[in-house]
């Protein structure tokens, strides 16, 4: 069982992950399916390589291997777009001959700084302001991309994967208001909520989140592990389904040609 619906192939620009070689790993772990999320984040500051790709090479590739292997397993094909306010119509004129399944919106920079690479962390500045400049520009960019429709929003949490704070868990008692501002936008728009389980390996989950989503009114709920690497492919997902189940969650969702389906936990 399970869809994981973030895994990064070799099309990323930061993954040297090959797609067969995921998808027989997918088939040995028994997944029901599999959704490759390459990365298109353009003007990617602070990183030499531009993070884009060329879909027709992806699509030729996918189709390939959904056919080889369709008694076997579920191959999806997917995006996950950088989300920054002044990429918004270059993104959207590049995808938007393409259908994929299944489209991620992440926020990655937050004001053309970087996380990952550590520019985004000012020193001397507070966990609190930090995450919260964050949560802002989160909320702002699912705002403004209201040209396309994209079907999930991709690990709200992301910003403790690279914090250095004594204690940088992400938790909702922190930021209520601005928490409840994104779950209540997404849930009007249908747009579903990620649980990504590589934000995890450094903190656990504050399982808050996904309760408030769902006294909220959520209904949509993704697991993806955000693999780079064959070993990291549905990374905890037993352990988080269950999460997710004990949170009043029934049902795990997968998206097909943008719709969301649901596969019983
Ligand atoms: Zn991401
Ligand atoms: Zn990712």
């Amino acid at each position: 069982m399970f869809y994981d619906m973030h895994v990064h192939s070799k099309f990323s620009t930061d993954s040297s992950l090959d797609m067969e070689e995921a998808v027989v790993k997918a088939i040995n772990l028994g997944l029901t399916g599999i959704a490759f999320t390459d990365h298109l984040d353009i003007d990617f500051t602070d990183y030499e390589d531009e993070f884009y790709y060329d879909f027709n090479e992806y699509f030729l590739l996918l189709n390939t291997l959904k056919d080889k292997y369709s008694s076997k397993i579920k191959i999806i094909s997917a995006v996950e777009i950088g989300m920054q306010p002044h990429v918004i119509q270059d993104t959207y004129n590049m995808i938007k001959n393409y259908k994929f399944d299944y489209i991620i919106g992440s926020t990655h920079l937050i004001n053309k700084r970087d996380p990952y690479c550590g520019k985004y962390f000012r020193t001397g500045e507070s966990k609190l302001d930090s995450y919260t400049e964050y949560l802002v520009e989160v909320y702002n960019n699912l705002k403004l991309y209201t040209d396309f429709k994209f079907n999930t929003m991709g690990h709200l949490d992301y910003i403790e994967r690279y914090a250095n704070f004594d204690d940088s868990m992400f938790y909702y008692s922190d930021f209520p208001a601005l928490v409840d501002e994104i779950f209540k936008y997404i849930i009007t728009k249908g747009i579903s909520f990620e649980i990504n389980t590589s934000t995890y390996l450094k903190q656990p989950l504050d399982t808050t989140l996904i309760k408030r989503y769902k006294e909220l009114g959520g209904e949509l709920i993704t697991l993806g592990s955000d693999a780079h690497s064959p070993d990291r492919i549905a990374c905890n997902f037993k352990i988080y389904a269950d999460i997710i189940k004990n949170c009043g969650f029934n049902y795990i969702n997968y998206f097909i040609n943008g719709n969301p389906q649901a596969e019983k936990i």
